[in-house]
């Protein structure tokens, strides 16, 4: 590809100026621009915020004919249509929710030259009757939006993304710009070879969120700690907290609203009007919770959401870095706070491990499932870690996470993980935690008792360390892979326990578990 001038013709300042009414170009979007007036192929990695729309936008309106917007979020185009009404452009959109007459009246737009921009759902962009459409009138550029749904590997695979490849042998000379929030390397690699995007310079924005304060703690009694978190630090604050299931969304609000916390459900079980709702008043009114599943966020553009909680681990990197991302868009200081324990961690495993989908998939998921705990276990800057997960080289100290902020104690204690290998393997590698934790407690219990488990070398040898210390052994052990969760929460030793048997790598853990609970006022008897 010609290389693009640096800077963007004269009248791409006038109309950041007159349409948009910026002053400046936000980081590299003037390039971008150029880039794209100048005809060239571009690949966008910016986070969400960043700036994207406009590097497709702008340069639409500096080429002739119209700029084509693929994007998978048919519930946004409307509003994104509105707004650019507002600044004089002629936009529209062509999705399943217009009528058969209103899709008349686009096309027929169209036809005429009368659309600077034109957003269209993939499915309905790569029907032959819209393809052959489009190849009749001049189009200005390709801009794929959210273009990590080409991606297997990206958290939201749409197949009908793959097919975008025909735009690169069907209009060749129209230049064509990928846009996403999602920078791993896979993914990125993906959206180059499918989308025909070879020799397009790519732009990577740095993803780190200077002011989200990152922190994971061991979950005790997940309400109560987020009760605490939220009165102590964000009293009368907007937050987002996220929990896995409706039951535990629903149980959650329900909690802090007895204590005063103002909050409100929401998930796919409410119907439409109770979803717009919950949104709506989420936006207006100050200081609200929304407890939800992950199913909320997407598309809300609230600046000020102070927190957002994790009461249960998030599927992937991906997802943690997207949720989280949705506190502090306005720069000002804000949480990013994260419980979880060792059900969690045998919960997920036990799910991948019993998940019917395909081989492929599943090792996908395990990998994927692998670098979050990873980052949940890890005593270096939590910001490192994370960003080293979307490949950006960043060093720590951050001095803005809990690993930074307290320096966690990290005590040896392997001989204790080969303790715990012990208790599993000469039980017979089908004991769940609290099974194990009794053998290696000595405590003589009916269960013990029945399973002639008193009798074992391992029965007792733990006691010196207390309950609370062991749950922290096997989560790590099983959050690293040296235990894995069978179907029925039994833990077995995996093949890379060896390594921990023989002493070949030390096992370290986190003195946060290590230290006695707090005491709270409720559970002083
Ligand atoms: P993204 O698509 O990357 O999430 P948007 O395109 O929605 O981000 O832009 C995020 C916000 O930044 C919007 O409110 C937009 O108006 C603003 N913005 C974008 N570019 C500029 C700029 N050059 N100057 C000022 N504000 C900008
Ligand atoms: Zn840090």
């Amino acid at each position: 590809q010609p290389a693009a001038p640096a800077q963007p013709p004269a009248r791409a300042y006038d109309l950041l100026r007159d349409l948009w009414g910026y002053g400046s170009f936000r980081w590299r979007q003037g390039e971008i621009v150029a880039q794209l007036a100048a005809g060239g192929d571009a690949l966008v990695l910016m986070p969400t915020g960043g700036g994207k729309s406009l590097c497709y936008q702008l340069p639409s309106l500096l080429r002739p004919g119209v700029g084509v917007v693929v994007s998978p979020l048919i519930a946004l185009m409307q509003d994104q249509v509105d707004t650019l009404r507002q600044l004089g452009i002629r936009a529209a959109f062509l999705n399943s929710s217009l009528s058969a007459e209103g899709v008349r009246e686009v096309e027929a737009a169209l036809r005429a030259g009368e659309l600077d921009l034109l957003y269209v759902a993939p499915e309905r962009l790569l029907m032959e009757g819209t393809l052959r459409l489009l190849a009749g009138v001049e189009v200005a550029l390709f801009a794929i939006d959210e273009a990590h749904c080409v991606s297997q590997w990206g958290h939201d695979f749409r197949p009908e993304y793959q097919g975008l490849g025909v735009l690169a042998e069907r209009f060749p000379g129209v230049p064509r710009i990928a846009l996403t929030a999602t920078a791993d390397d896979r993914t990125r690699a993906d959206m180059v070879s499918v989308l025909g995007l070879e020799g397009a310079p790519q732009f990577v924005a740095s993803f780190d969120r200077p002011n989200i304060q990152y922190r994971i703690a061991g979950k005790d009694n997940a309400k109560r700690q987020l009760l605490e978190f939220i009165r102590t630090e964000h009293a009368g604050d907007a937050g987002i907290v996220y929990c896995l299931s409706r039951k535990s969304v629903e149980d959650t609000a329900q909690f802090l609203s007895d204590s005063g916390v103002p909050a409100l459900a929401y998930h796919a079980g409410l119907d439409h009007a109770q979803r717009q709702e919950a949104q709506a008043r989420f936006l207006r009114e100050e200081g609200l919770v929304v407890v939800a599943t992950v199913a909320f966020g997407m598309g809300i553009d609230k600046p000020d959401v102070r927190f957002v909680a994790h009461l249960d681990l998030p599927k992937s990197m991906e997802g943690y870095y997207q949720e989280t991302g949705r506190a502090g868009r306005d720069g000002e200081p804000s949480t990013a706070w994260m419980v979880y324990g060792l059900g969690d961690v045998v919960n997920l495993r036990r799910m991948l491990a019993g998940s019917a989908a395909p081989e492929w998939v599943r090792r996908i998921e395990g990998a994927k499932l692998d670098a979050l705990l990873a980052y949940c276990e890890t005593t270096a800057c939590r910001r490192e870690s994370l960003l080293a997960y979307f490949g950006e080289a960043y060093q720590g100290p951050c001095g803005n996470c809990d690993n930074c902020i307290s320096p966690p104690q990290v005590r040896e204690m392997t001989r204790e993980a080969q303790m715990a290998l012990s208790a599993a393997v000469r039980t017979g590698n089908r004991y769940g935690a609290a099974h194990l934790t009794d053998v290696l407690l000595g405590r003589d219990t009916d269960k013990v008792r029945q399973w002639g488990h008193h009798t074992l070398p391992t029965f007792g040898v733990g006691a010196e360390h207390d309950e609370r210390t062991w749950r922290g052994v096997l989560r790590q052990m099983v959050s690293l892979g040296y235990l894995e969760a069978g179907e029925h929460y039994g833990l077995s030793a995996t093949p890379k326990s060896r390594e921990l048997l023989k002493g070949e790598v030390p096992f370290l853990l986190r003195e946060e578990v290590l230290q006695p609970r707090r005491k709270t006022a409720s559970k002083a008897r």
